[in-house]
């Protein structure tokens, strides 16, 4: 039954409408309000140009009025749940404040993903992190849940079926997607036949991000792993799609081939709940000496409902304990709104879209 109203912050973004295509039709999420800039808002969804997916969007959403993003309009519209895809300055002055008026607040944005008791979700990795948010749930408040930035989420799962064998280093070069950058991001003039070996805060995000992720939440605050990411970012001219070199060192010994096993077999928490979002295969193995590429595997997953929400892995190589391999995520789907609403269905399952804790979430899973 679709009986949770939610709002989509930031919905005419490259993100904000990749999250309208996924809640559409989404089992038991139901939008309710839409909300952009000053600029958008009063407009219907349909009479904003340039963006690229609105025009598959069904009649209920084109003739949707859009509503300014504030604490007070997002209130109002009932919403229980918002799914933000606004950009960092105004998510500073939003997020917070939702999360104080009740409202469950799930974010893309990068504002309070370093806050000590804020956590960085990805349900197949650290579904115990949720339980950072238990105390604000059984005192009846909001909170804010986030998802990692678009690379770090692709690296993070992609890490998984590695953990077992004690990841002593990474080191991870990107050749990140145009729509990284968002809707009005980078001109043709910047980015055709090129390659721009910078992408502001990126490597400290994925370094940060990723070591957080695989932390521990103390009831107080998140205590970051003891892992040493080093990351080079670059954008490079393609749709979507961030592709990612990964060389990690690990502690004890493996040989490939029980890691293609462990590749194959991994599954997390959201497969074992089916949740409505979920891959049934979150990373698949390529073995084709010329995969993942983005052209082809962007959209990897299934079934129709998780495209883009699998991660692809190739090229696996070994040299003593040395592995090396190529990650290639779908930066607005699983790098975005998917993994959102994977958290937000994950919480739910948990009853943590409730104002009572029921549930002390389920420990991390072994590979
Ligand atoms: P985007 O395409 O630039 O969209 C930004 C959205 O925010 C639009 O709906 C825009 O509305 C709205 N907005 C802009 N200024 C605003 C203001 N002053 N007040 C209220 N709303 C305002 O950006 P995006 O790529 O979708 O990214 C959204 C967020 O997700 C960012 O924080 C980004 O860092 C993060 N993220 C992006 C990706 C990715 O691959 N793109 C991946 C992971 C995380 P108008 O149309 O009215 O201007």
């Amino acid at each position: 039954m679709r009986n949770i109203p939610i709002t989509v912050l930031g919905c005419t973004g490259l993100v904000g409408q990749q999250f309208i295509r996924m809640l559409i039709h989404h089992p038991y999420f139901e939008i309710t309000a839409l909300t952009a800039s000053a600029a958008s808002a009063g407009k219907k969804y349909y009479d904003i140009a340039g963006l690229t997916q609105a025009i598959s969007f069904p009649q209920f959403i084109q003739n949707q009025r859009i509503i300014e993003t504030s604490v007070d309009e997002v209130v109002k519209s009932g919403a229980k749940v918002a799914f933000s895809a606004l950009p960092p300055h105004i998510a500073d002055v939003i997020e917070k404040p939702l999360a104080t008026r009740g409202i469950f607040v799930f974010s893309n944005a990068k504002t309070n993903r370093m806050e000590p008791d804020v956590p960085i979700m990805i349900p197949e990795v650290n579904p115990e992190h949720l339980q950072s948010v238990a105390r604000s749930v059984s005192e009846k408040k909001g909170y804010i849940i986030t998802n990692p930035n678009c690379s770090t989420a692709g690296l993070a799962l992609a890490l998984m079926p590695f953990m077992d064998f004690g990841i002593k280093s990474v080191i991870t070069s990107t050749y990140q997607a145009i729509s990284g950058a968002g809707r009005r991001g980078l001109s043709a003039f910047e980015i055709s036949g090129n390659v721009i070996p910078f992408i502001k805060s990126e490597e400290e995000k994925v370094e940060k991000e990723t070591a957080k992720i695989f932390g521990t939440w103390n009831n107080e605050c998140f205590k970051p792993a003891n892992i040493d990411v080093n990351a080079s970012c670059c954008r490079v001219p393609v749709l979507d799609g961030h592709l990612e070199t990964v060389s990690i060192e690990v502690e004890r010994e493996v040989e490939v081939d029980t890691l293609k096993e462990l590749i194959r077999s991994f599954r997390g928490i959201p497969q074992d709940l089916a949740l409505p979002t979920a891959p049934e295969i979150p990373i698949i193995l390529r073995e084709e000496n010329d995969r993942p590429q983005p052209v082809l595997d962007a959209y990897a997953g299934f079934p129709e409902q998780a495209k883009g929400m699998a991660v692809s892995l190739g090229r696996l190589r070994k040299k003593g304990r040395r592995i090396n391999f190529v990650v290639l995520v779908h930066n607005t789907i699983r790098g975005a709104a998917g993994t959102c609403i994977l958290n937000a269905e994950f919480a739910h399952s948990q009853g943590f879209l409730e104002h009572s804790a029921r549930h002390v979430c389920s420990e991390r899973r072994a590979t």
